[in-house]
């Protein structure tokens, strides 16, 4: 068959998530052509759903350098650098402006479902470089198929949650029981409040996203008699997600683990430590979920038959591999991130998700231009941070741009935290759980590879490992964020 040369098309793409349209600011800056495809019906249809929720980083971590170029030109205001903005404020005072600008670069309602060579499954390689990708797509009842340049899929991981298993897999009758499920994120005082109002409420997760809900719960109480909330962790202490307090430099997510560790304190939330859950019946005496399994109570691992109304299920996310079967990835086996960044932020060993700036070198896979990026780059990894991924976007599409000298030239600023640590393994118990109090005094005493320094410092990847670094190659940024921030499952959730 003939081939379409891959020169003089678009690159894709997917998602129109801060990191995809920043992806397509830098492409449009380059003189590239972005197309971004976008599931939702809007600019970051994933941060519009967590609207309600205020970010721990201010704006000035939150605006992609390229994007502000484009934005200021139009004369754009940017907001005050030290102000806290809520997903919906990013939505509507820097994603949709930033949206507007690029036009119709952006396609809403279009969700991307597969993507391949063009012309050569994965097994085939004679000539694979030169084939062009092929992005398949539905629209609305629709489905067709773009050709491509080169890919970044920036979809994030918000859609593919992981299930109530410990094991990975959904309990016995989670699936039946997805009525019950509310996701991480509900708008517990606004638009779910009537689902919550008065009712039982279960929060399975031990990270910032748990951390939220649980707190809006909890004011959801003082004006709803009867509202019963209940907090289940897999580990043996929730301390972790208590975080750095006043030592986190981000003084909102320091102030939000200790905001939830007053609340368990006054009894305002039940918390049940240990918890494994097997299976969710049917209520007999309401129209609630029945959850079954095994909890630790006083000591003594106990049965647990504890029947709610709704499931908050924050337990983390997954990245939606499937739409790229086709493509040769090279991706961790335990992390699901690319190779080369996994051992950076592997939960395993890394409570704070230790990042050096790593850039297009350590993105790329076996196929050529195709990139993870954003919260998708991090697989199961919970530690994301949006100044991470606009740096990796700017160097894959240096790269794409034929600027090897600015792709490998990378640098990251990011605020440090009150409690870290770069290697877990020595601190896990007898479950393989992490102890939260080693995890502290590793944070405390410096020692970690992630250690904070005194302030934001700026590194270049490619220097050898320090000491103490277990397998992590490039120097680590001396820069970290509190333990207490995972969006979902790592070793104590
Ligand atoms: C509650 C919460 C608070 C957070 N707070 C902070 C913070 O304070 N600071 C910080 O640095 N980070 C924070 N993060 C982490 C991270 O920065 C955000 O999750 C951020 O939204 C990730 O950006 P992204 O562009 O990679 O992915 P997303 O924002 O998830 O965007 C992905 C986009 O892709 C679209 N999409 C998905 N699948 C498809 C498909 N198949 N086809 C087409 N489109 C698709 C989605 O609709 C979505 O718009 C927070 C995360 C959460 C959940």
């Amino acid at each position: 068959m003939s081939e379409t040369p891959r020169e003089g098309l678009p690159v894709v793409v997917i998602g129109a998530g801060p990191v995809g349209l920043a992806a397509a600011a830098h492409l449009v800056e380059r003189g590239l052509q972005p197309l971004v495809l976008e599931a939702g019906g809007g600019p970051a249809a994933a941060v519009a759903s967590w609207g309600h929720v205020r970010l721990f980083s201010p704006w000035q971590y939150d605006v992609d350098a390229a994007a502000r170029r484009l934005l200021t030109a139009t004369g754009w205001v940017e907001p005050n650098p030290d102000a806290l903005p809520t997903g919906r404020d990013l939505v509507e005072n820097y994603l949709t402006p930033l949206a507007g600008v690029l036009g119709d670069r952006v396609r809403y309602g279009v969700r991307v479902t597969d993507v391949t060579r063009d012309g050569a499954d994965r097994s085939r390689s004679l000539g694979r470089e030169r084939r062009p990708y092929l992005v398949r797509y539905t629209a609305g009842e629709q489905v067709r198929e773009v050709r491509a340049r080169a890919v970044i899929d920036a979809s994030g991981t918000f859609g593919t949650p992981n299930p109530l298993g410990l094991s990975g897999l959904p309990v016995i009758g989670e699936d039946a029981a997805a009525g019950h499920l509310a996701g991480a994120l509900p708008d517990v005082l606004g638009a779910a409040r009537e689902r919550f109002a008065g009712r039982t409420a279960l929060v399975v997760g031990m990270g910032h996203s748990a951390a939220n809900t649980l707190l809006s719960l909890v004011e959801l109480a003082r004006d709803e008699a009867g509202t019963r909330i209940v907090w289940a962790i897999r580990g043996g202490s929730p301390r972790r997600l208590y975080g750095g307090g006043s030592d986190d430099q981000l003084p909102a997510r320091g102030l939000l683990g200790t905001r939830l560790r007053d609340a368990v304190e006054a009894g305002q939330v039940e918390l049940l430590t240990r918890v494994e859950i097997d299976r969710l019946e049917p209520a007999t005496s309401s129209d609630g979920v029945r959850v079954l399994g095994t909890a630790r109570r006083d000591g003594a691992d106990v049965d647990l038959d504890l029947t709610v109304d709704t499931i908050v299920n924050a337990t983390g996310f997954r990245p939606d591999l499937d739409m790229l079967r086709e493509i040769r990835l090279d991706l961790d086996p335990v992390v699901e991130a690319p190779r080369a960044i996994a051992p950076l932020i592997d939960p395993n060993h890394h409570s704070c998700g230790t990042v050096p700036a790593h850039g297009e070198i350590d993105l790329a896979h076996p196929d050529d231009e195709f990139y993870l990026v954003g919260m998708k780059s991090y697989g199961r990894a919970p530690t994301f941070l949006l100044a991470t991924g606009y740096e990796q976007v700017r160097s894959v599409v240096a790269a794409l741009a034929g600027d090897r000298v600015a792709a490998d030239a990378v640098e990251l600023n990011l605020p440090a935290t009150g409690v870290c640590s770069s290697d877990l393994a020595f601190a896990a118990d007898e479950d393989g759980v992490v102890s939260p109090d080693t995890l502290a005094l590793a944070g405390a005493s410096g020692g970690g590879c992630c250690a904070a320094p005194s302030g934001p410092q700026p590194v270049t990847l490619g220097l050898g490992a320090p000491a103490g670094c277990g397998t992590v190659d490039p120097e680590p940024v001396k820069v970290g964020f509190a333990t207490g921030v995972e969006h979902g499952r790592s070793g104590d959730a």
